[in-house]
């Protein structure tokens, strides 16, 4: 009978260690191994070229390197790329590349399909499939990463987690990922330059708080009244508002890390003056930053991006209270790859 061989990937460099020196070697080859998959993305050991041939051969009989394929790449007229991502399983996730004249951002998946049920959303749509593993979220980077350097002529300089999935339901592969890229035996990026963005499960953000994680959090907040953003997110009624913002309240005592939130206004669900008038109470208790995001259609109307004025409204009362608030324009709308379209034609 066949034995089915372990992605060498799932190792730790301790366990790899172990794995050498348990087979006569030295604890070095661990970490010569660890380096070429994680630092210098070989695909197969043959790539391995200072490793023997005949420890070449004896990975092969143990393991194999399970890496993700770009299966398809489209290119939008504003410069985005999006990436469909084949997993060694066949399910395909999707990631996108967002140039700007000064940075490349990554947008990367952390599940196949997604836990939660944002209405407005079409990875919500698919259901939750599975979660990623770190080496398939790290693969993501890695080929961003080179698309980035061969179209726009530099590294990937940020990355956030707005792909397809709830990364704090993926929580501990999330963090691997994490660790592995900004650790210098891989990509080397600063945390900084990373974003995990939650639709706010209050746990998980007690969790990372505790964790002293050095990325930057967003939370997609849409509504700061809890009727209003239980009918948008249902999820909402199990993790309402109050348990948010005390998980939050943790978050900046712990970390005195600015939170960012998500917002989209939609018409005749969250335009009216009370409802910037709940968002900015909310935003009260910690340095915030509201990113209005613009609203990429997905179904037959149900939803409306709202009215400018609305937008304008929401932006003086923000300003007015010392908040600071952006207006983000979609990018990539024309191949479906703008926030929340992941996953809508596939
Ligand atoms: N689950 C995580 C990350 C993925 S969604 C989260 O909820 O934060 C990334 C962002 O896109 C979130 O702010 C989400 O609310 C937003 N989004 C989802 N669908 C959208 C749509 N149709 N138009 C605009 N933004 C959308």
């Amino acid at each position: 009978m066949e034995v089915k061989k372990k992605d060498i990937r799932a190792l730790t460099k301790e366990q790899l260690r172990d794995f050498f020196v348990g087979h006569g070697d030295k604890a070095f080859r661990g970490n010569q191994v660890y380096e070429w998959l994680w630092n210098k993305g070989a695909h197969t050991f043959e790539d391995m070229t200072n490793i023997s041939r005949d420890t070449r051969a004896m990975l092969h009989e143990n393991f194999v390197i399970n890496h993700v394929k770009v299966d398809q790449m489209q290119r939008s007229s504003d410069g985005t790329i999006k990436n469909a991502v084949r997993l060694h399983d066949s399910l395909v996730v999707e990631s996108v590349l967002i140039p700007t004249a000064t940075r490349t951002t990554a947008c990367v998946s952390s599940q196949v399909g997604c836990s939660l049920d944002c209405r407005f959303c079409a990875t919500a749509r698919l259901k939750r499939m599975r979660n990623l593993n770190p080496d398939e979220i790290f693969d993501q980077v890695v080929a961003i990463d080179n698309e980035s350097k061969l179209y726009f002529d530099r590294p990937l300089s940020n990355i956030v987690f707005m792909g397809m999935g709830e990364p704090l339901m993926n929580y501990n592969n999330v963090l691997k990922a994490i660790d592995k890229i900004t650790s210098p035996e891989g990509l080397g990026m600063s945390p900084k330059r990373i974003t995990v963005s939650t639709s706010g499960v209050p746990k998980m953000i007690k969790k990372m708080a505790d964790d002293g994680v050095k990325f930057k959090l967003a939370v997609s907040l849409h509504s700061a009244i809890d009727e209003v953003r239980t009918s948008i997110m249902p999820f909402n009624a199990t993790f309402p508002l109050k348990d948010l913002r005390e998980a939050l309240e943790y978050w900046y005592s712990k970390t005195k890390n600015r939170i960012t939130y998500e917002y989209v206004i939609w018409e005749g669900i969250n335009d009216t003056r009370k409802d910037a008038e709940a968002l900015v109470q909310f935003c009260k208790f910690a340095p915030s930053k509201v990113n209005l995001i613009e609203y990429n259609p997905i179904d037959d109307g149900e939803f409306q991006q709202a009215n400018p004025k609305a937008i304008d409204m929401y932006v003086s009362l923000l300003e007015a209270n010392h908040i600071t608030v952006t207006v983000r324009r979609s990018r990539g709308k024309d191949i479906d790859a703008a926030c929340g379209q992941l996953a809508n034609k596939s």
